[in-house]
């Protein structure tokens, strides 16, 4: 029998800690597949499951979206990577969800982005989509040429609704009290690595660096294992 050593990365951070920029630079770097909490609950909204009607609800107000809700929709959806090496974006979120997670896989690595809240505050309150297109402008560093207004379509932005500024003080406010708990279950488990800074550019060369130092081990066990 073929015994697989399968990577299981978690990447936490505050939301706006530049999270969704950073998976998608590992999942590229590295080949992992990448679930993201946010993602598959912003599918069943825009696809109006039960599931994204009763997530919704608790988006808009910045809250978490209850923990048997969202342990089941993920469980569900790591079902179908059992196969592969993953990147966990966005969960586990609290305790209860970190336990349900222990009890079906054994985590490699959980990648905490450290970045300060004055930082992430400014970060999302800046930002402005165009709702057809997911394009992204950022009124501080990526502005649309005109303010308020898509580049290509001509179209009006909008702000998502858990961007809002009372909304950020809350996610921000639920992040301290729910999941900064989660960080120190995963530190004292040892598998917690730490990249603190304000640039999302400068975070990046160090969270490569670590992987790829973590990532050939792997690799070369799945070799011996296959001779
Ligand atoms: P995100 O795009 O990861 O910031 O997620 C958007 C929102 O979805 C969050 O502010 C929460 O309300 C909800 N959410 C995402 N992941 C979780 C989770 N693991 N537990 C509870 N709520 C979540």
């Amino acid at each position: 029998m073929v015994f697989r050593v399968l990577f299981r990365a978690v990447i936490m951070g505050p939301p706006g800690s530049g999270k969704g920029t950073i998976s998608d630079r590992i999942v590229k770097s590295f080949g992992l597949k990448h679930l993201s909490s946010g993602d598959v609950l912003r599918v069943n909204i825009n696809n109006t499951t039960e599931i994204g009607l009763l997530a919704k609800s608790y988006i808009d107000q910045g809250q978490l979206v209850p923990d048997e809700v969202m342990t089941r929709l993920i469980m569900q959806e790591l079902k179908k990577l059992e196969q592969h090496h993953w990147l966990l974006d966005g969960f586990p979120r609290t305790v209860p969800q970190a336990e349900a997670l222990d009890k079906i896989c054994q985590i490699s690595t959980v990648i905490n982005l450290d970045v300060p809240f004055d930082i992430i505050y400014q970060r999302l309150t800046s930002r402005w989509i165009h709702a057809a297109s997911g394009r992204v402008y950022n009124t501080d560093f990526n502005p649309p040429k005109v303010p308020g207004i898509d580049d290509l379509t001509g179209e009006p932005l909008i702000q998502r609704n858990d961007d809002k500024p009372e909304t950020v003080t809350k996610r921000l406010n639920a992040y301290e009290a729910q999941t900064k708990p989660v960080l120190e279950y995963y530190r004292t488990k040892g598998i917690l690595e730490t990249f603190s800074g304000t640039e999302t550019n400068k975070i990046w060369p160090r969270v490569h660096a670590y992987l790829a130092s973590k990532l050939p081990d792997v690799s070369r066990q799945e070799a011996a294992n296959q001779v």
